[in-house]
């Protein structure tokens, strides 16, 4: 099966119980059974239900997996994938990452006995540097949010493979439908399926996705045992949503270059974020991973001015200000103050989150109608 039928059929059968074509929405906490243990296959929604498991073979289906795992958020799904680590492992991380997941490893679980190493990955070598014999773990995030960074996974997975440490990618801003990191290699996927996957702005949800056995067992004795599963009614909307992935990712595409080449020729915009100029540093890696490079856009100001930032997402119309991406809908954000600003002034400008930079979902309406918008708001 090629991927735009994964993304329909992928995983999927039809209800045994009617035909119904899309799974049933189990809206049940727990199952019959005619003596102990004697069930169908699901005994207890938090260790199984059914519309999850349809969601589950989903994901696993789009991004060449085997075993797919749902959770109530994209950074429960991060937190299972720490939690098979123990105290005194070290992991190295990509520096710039989502804040939450900053928040996550700094403020959680560093208290724990986990060690991390924020580090730049754009040269996949550096990465060896930070190796060690406690090391577990490589994660990394591509491309990066918000800066738009491009990881080379295939040689990220080369040297975690020499040094059998673990390799996760979160592929939240890429999508399968761009890149499959399992296929270059990785050992884990993570999404925040509340974006792309999701795609209308309307659940929040977490996946993990793995090839092999051993690992979706120990993964799945994580999300049974911390039990920060996600429930029927967003699997099916997450399902849903899925269905329509490939060809929301094309418009998202095709509109994230426009916005990207109308900033770029813009006289009061600096520096435009976005993997498919030739000029940026990691172009021929994202040519190389990537099927093309996504809706994600980010731009400073001439001049860095902070107020003037903030004067222009309050100006935008079409655009929503709003935290999150990834949705149909297109949503401006100020990651200094908004996603990013759990992380340290002094740590974020080190990655390029200066006071003037914005950060685009560009969503999937109509090109004109969004550089219209971003022209007036500019001014
Ligand atoms: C949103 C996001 C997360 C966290 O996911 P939630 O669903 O908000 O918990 C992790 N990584 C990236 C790249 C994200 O954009």
């Amino acid at each position: 099966m090629k991927f735009n039928t994964k993304t329909i059929h992928g995983g999927q059968q039809h209800d045994p119980a009617y035909g119904s074509v899309m799974p049933p929405i189990y809206q049940t906490s727990t199952y019959a059974q005619s003596t102990p243990g004697g069930h169908k296959g699901f005994e207890y929604s938090r260790s199984g239900n059914p519309t999850r498991s349809a969601l589950e073979n989903s994901l696993a289906s789009i991004e060449n997996g085997n075993y797919g795992l749902a959770f109530g958020s994209g950074l429960a799904a991060i937190d299972a994938v720490i939690k098979l680590l123990e105290p005194g492992d070290e992991v190295v991380s990509t520096n710039d990452l989502y804040g939450g997941t900053y928040r996550l490893f700094s403020s959680i679980f560093k208290k724990f006995g986990i060690k991390f190493h924020f580090i730049g990955m754009e040269n996949a070598s550096n990465i060896e540097n930070y190796i060690n014999d406690k090391t577990k773990l490589i994660w990394v995030e591509t491309p990066t949010n918000p800066m738009m960074n491009v990881i080379d996974i295939k040689a990220t997975s080369e040297i975690a493979k020499k040094h059998q440490v673990l390799l996760a990618v979160d592929n939240t801003f890429a999508t399968p439908y761009l890149q499959q990191p399992l296929d270059l290699g990785a050992d884990i996927v993570m999404h925040s399926a509340t974006k792309y996957l999701g795609g209308h702005s309307d659940l929040v949800m977490g996946a993990l996705i793995v090839k092999d056995k051993d690992l979706a067992d120990r993964l799945y004795f994580i999300q049974n045992a911390s039990g920060a599963v996600c429930g029927p009614q967003d699997s099916f909307l997450a399902l849903r949503g899925i269905k329509t992935l490939h060809i929301r990712m094309q418009r998202h595409c095709e509109n994230g270059k426009a916005v990207a080449h109308f900033l770029a020729n813009h006289p009061k915009i600096e520096n435009v974020y976005w993997p498919g100029f030739e000029t940026h540093p990691n172009h021929d890696i994202a040519k190389a991973q990537m099927k093309d490079f996504g809706g994600m856009v980010s731009f400073t100001t001439k001049g860095n001015n902070y107020e003037e930032a903030i004067k222009i997402v309050e100006n935008l119309k079409v655009f929503t200000l709003a935290e999150s991406l990834g949705g149909v809908e297109s949503l401006a954000g100020h990651p200094a103050s908004m996603t990013h600003a759990s992380i340290p002034k002094e740590e974020r400008e080190k990655t390029g989150v200066v006071d003037s930079l914005i950060r685009l979902s560009v969503g999937i309406e109509d090109e004109e109608d969004l550089i219209a918008d971003l022209k007036q708001a500019i001014g």
